[in-house]
């Protein structure tokens, strides 16, 4: 369902007509053998377009609005091959709406030490031209992403692909529309918060519809969309046995395939491409939705549960930034420890909703009986997570600004099988321990809902949080709570 296909990425060179026409000529032959190479590059998702090589205020105000008023464009990157004075961009930037990554670079790699003279320091002096560029967007306070190497390397290019899918999440933020269905969970604190500020930083829009609307829809779904969905459950899962046609339990399977096909219908009715529910509103539902939100989330939209819209929202940022990477997302939540001194561990989950795209293995689509919400006993998919790095992250309001605060963690297996969860699950060692990882994201007001990624890396939230021009706050291996709570004052001072 995420379609990276479309979006584009523009890549403007700056220069000036101090070096003479021929010395303009050869930046441009340079330009778009750069930018040939970085469309051909495996590492970046979406295609480099050749813009143009800017030498005047005009020019680059221009290619500024142009690249404002592209659907396609999500991001820019700029270069500057020689030197290019950078008061001629301050029009183009103050403009400019769109993210962009300033790539340091430089044609050659190597310096050609026999041969080289004048003309080639002239026209080959990003080394110098690229700073004056880069004083004037601090001089303006503007967020951007700054690349060094060179452009053939592997790893600049691995990193401008990070970037350009953080751009194309960001772009996707703009128009996001989230459905909240039912409202908050009663008396939660972390999941509320102002949704104007959210549209105005973020882009997305929030809006809640009572669980009557999702119902008229979900009972209007007919007996053979209910059949091809349980079609594609025998295929991608192992069934259990009291939910197999014939079985005891086999209705209950088709009320849950009738939910999913009836809530993908009204989301995308209404364009929406997140959602959250609550086990508190659920009325004329027989099951809280189960397996069909895990679906949902595996196609890739945004969800979170108990109202969490934020979270929802998050959800699918990291969903876009990871299409068609190995790894999966999830909404997740911190459930309970393993505090053995030495090898302590969280156990993740949720009451039902963890994204299959995270599991080990083939997932069992089991029921079994939900204790709180009252309902039917509803149709989940278990699974462990595979194991290997990944990470948390959460937003939270602080009531003058948005945080973001992310955990960088290794999951391991289970210790040993865990026979009577009836949920999908994750165990993982947060960075750099339990104790301090814990404690600082305690201290940062982190929430209990996260979004959680094996194919994100806490650099792009970094990213999108720069993008957003929110705080954001990273506990990894080298976090220690004394210049956490440190970071956490001074954030105070430096954000509000
Ligand atoms: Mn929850």
């Amino acid at each position: 369902m995420i379609d990276l296909s479309p979006y584009r990425i523009w890549f403007v060179t700056g220069s000036q007509h101090l070096y003479g026409p021929a010395a303009i000529e050869q930046v441009r032959a340079h330009t778009q053998h750069v930018v040939d190479a970085l469309a051909r590059s495996k590492h970046i998702p979406v295609p480099i377009e050749y813009k143009a090589v800017a030498t005047t205020p005009d020019e680059i105000y221009n290619v500024c609005l142009d690249a404002n008023n592209s659907k396609n464009c999500v991001g820019l990157i700029f270069w500057m091959h020689t030197f290019s004075p950078a008061k001629m961009w301050g029009a183009g930037l103050a403009a400019l709406k769109k993210p962009f990554l300033h790539l340091h670079t430089q044609f050659h790699r190597d310096i050609p030490w026999a041969t080289i003279d004048m003309d080639f320091m002239n026209l080959n002096q990003a080394a110098h031209g690229d700073r004056e560029f880069g004083y004037m967007v601090s001089r303006m306070r503007l967020n951007r992403h700054v690349v060094v190497g060179h452009w053939a390397s592997a790893d600049v290019q691995n990193e401008i692909g990070a970037w350009t899918r953080v751009a194309c999440a960001w772009n996707d933020s703009q128009q996001l529309n989230v459905a909240r269905i039912g409202d908050n969970m009663r008396h939660v604190a972390v999941t509320e918060g102002d949704k104007v500020q959210a549209q105005m930083v973020f882009g997305y829009s929030v809006n809640g519809f009572g669980v009557g609307d999702v119902v008229r829809v979900i009972d209007a779904v007919s007996e053979s969309e209910v059949n091809d969905v349980i079609h594609e459950y025998e295929i991608n899962y192992r069934v259990a046995e009291p939910l197999q046609r014939g079985g005891a339990q086999h209705e209950a399977l088709r009320d849950a395939a009738r939910i999913q096909v009836g809530l993908r219908r009204f989301l995308e009715q209404n364009r929406f491409n997140a959602f959250t529910d609550t086990f508190q509103d659920v009325h004329g539902l027989k099951q809280l939705p189960g397996v069909g939100v895990q679906r949902l989330m595996e196609e890739g939209y945004g969800f979170a549960a108990e109202g969490d819209w934020k979270t929802a929202a998050l959800v699918r940022a990291l969903k876009v930034m990871g299409a068609g990477l190995d790894g999966g997302t999830s909404f997740m939540e911190d459930y309970t420890y393993h505090l053995n001194e030495g090898n302590m561990q969280v156990l993740g989950a949720h009451m039902l909703e963890i994204c299959p795209t995270i599991a080990d293995g083939k997932p069992s689509l089991e029921i079994h009986p939900l204790g709180i919400g009252g309902k039917a006993d509803p149709v989940r998919l278990v699974f462990n997570t595979r194991s290997g790095p990944a990470l948390n992250a959460s937003v939270i309001d602080l009531g003058n600004r948005f945080r973001m605060i992310l955990n960088t963690v290794d999951v391991v297996p289970p210790q040993e099988p865990l026979p009577k969860l009836p949920v999908a699950r994750a165990v993982w060692i947060p960075q750099p321990n339990l104790k301090t990882a814990a404690a600082a994201w305690i201290y940062a007001g982190g929430a209990h809902h996260t979004a959680f990624s094996q194919s994100v890396t806490p650099g792009q939230l970094q990213m999108f949080a720069d993008m957003a021009n929110v705080e954001c706050v990273t506990i990894d291996k080298h976090t220690n709570v004394n210049d956490f709570k440190k970071e956490l004052r001074w954030n105070e001072v430096a954000c509000s």
